[in-house]
């Protein structure tokens, strides 16, 4: 597993950033995450050690952009040639996350047509404002590995309309820190249904720091939250 933040910054785009953890971490370090700038790792996936082999070893899953967005407007100049060292690199997996899929051809090579074998989107929604938004555009989208992140869920999703056997996994997790909005496990379980429904995989990552079952509320520690989610034991893989 390799990471590569190719650029890093963000600007808070919807409901579901409002308690963002990449904010909350600058803002503690006294740094502006508005603040959007290409790094010195940019050209990481194609960097050589001195033999000539990529120092990034073959094989690898590479998460990209996970202090950033994909799609964030700032890069908009730069993200053609992140594009192009991933296609290069066709030895790697490559992820990412983006709450802005409706800008995706943005700064897309010619050359990418229906998608590249090696890159996994998982767009992410909160509600049903933005599943109707987001998951609308990425349903018609040339990618060849989907995914849907529902993190943090604020509320009862319908996504059925748009799992079919495009979309890879649905994930769902709820909020951590302090002052975060709760996750029921109602919302969680009724995802799953529809996944089962259309026979696409579901994952449950991690609950709420505020969660709700059965009539009680709980406060969870964080270092609690993905066992206690595993620990549910409801996870559904596609057959
Ligand atoms: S899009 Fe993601 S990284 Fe950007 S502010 Fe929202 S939650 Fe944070």
């Amino acid at each position: 597993m390799a990471v590569w933040n190719p650029w890093r910054g963000c600007h808070k785009k919807s409901e579901g950033c409002a308690n963002c953890y990449i904010h909350r971490a600058n803002a503690r370090k006294g740094i502006n995450t508005d603040i959007i700038y290409k790094t010195d790792e940019f050209y990481k996936p194609i960097e050589k050690d001195k033999k000539g082999n990529y120092k990034i070893k073959s094989g690898q899953m590479v998460f990209v952009c996970f202090n950033s967005d994909f799609f964030i407007e700032e890069a908009d100049s730069w993200r053609k040639e992140a594009w192009e060292m991933m296609k290069l690199r066709n030895d790697l997996h490559f992820l990412f996350l983006t709450k802005r899929i409706e800008r995706f051809e943005i700064g897309l090579p010619d050359d990418y047509l229906d998608g590249y074998d090696n890159v996994t989107i998982c767009s992410t929604i909160e509600n049903t404002l933005r599943a109707k938004e987001r998951l609308s555009i990425f349903k018609e989208l040339p990618i060849k590995h989907k995914m849907i992140t529902i993190q943090p869920m604020l509320e009862r999703i319908d996504i059925a309309e748009y799992l079919d056997e495009s979309v890879e996994c649905v994930v769902v997790g709820g909020e951590s820190g302090s002052n975060v909005r709760p996750l029921s496990y109602d919302w969680v379980l009724d995802i799953r249904e529809q996944c089962m429904n259309k026979n696409v995989s579901f994952e449950f990552r991690q609950l709420g720091s505020i969660f709700m079952k059965d009539g009680t509320t709980y406060k969870v520690q964080r270092q609690n939250l993905c066992a206690q989610a595993r620990k549910a034991g409801i996870n559904y893989k596609a057959v």
